[in-house]
């Protein structure tokens, strides 16, 4: 079972999920269905190691970096935007929704990950 896109861009932004860069995401949250385009300034598997400084000893609720002058600064690894219509063609997402809500949880289920971060 699988999510019937309404454009090309918009299949293509579903299949970077998890990558660096723009995806498109499904997301099932308290029984509501909803897109959502996430932007990622790293690779997931590279985040670990760039938060390598021990979260429990920062009071800061963002993730950190360390500079090499020793200065601390917090950064972002996945920013995320509720999508109403496709970025790309406009069409209203929850059409794709509700023509199949069974593929849309389904998805939703196998990225499920990506929201555990
Ligand atoms: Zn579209």
């Amino acid at each position: 079972m699988k999510i019937r896109p309404c454009c090309e861009a918009f299949e293509n932004l579903m299949s970077y999920a998890g990558e660096k860069g723009m995806a498109i995401v499904p997301r099932v949250r308290d029984g509501h269905r909803q897109f959502y385009i996430q932007a990622r300034p790293f690779e997931r598997s590279s985040v670990a190691t760039l938060s390598a400084i021990d979260p429990t000893t920062i009071t800061n609720k963002w993730q950190v970096l360390e500079a090499a002058s020793g200065q601390i600064a917090p950064f972002v690894t996945v920013l995320t935007l509720p999508l109403k219509c496709c970025p790309s063609c406009g069409n209203i997402l929850q059409f794709i929704i509700d023509n199949d809500i069974e593929a849309f949880d389904e998805t939703a289920k196998d990225t499920a990950y990506l929201w555990r971060e």
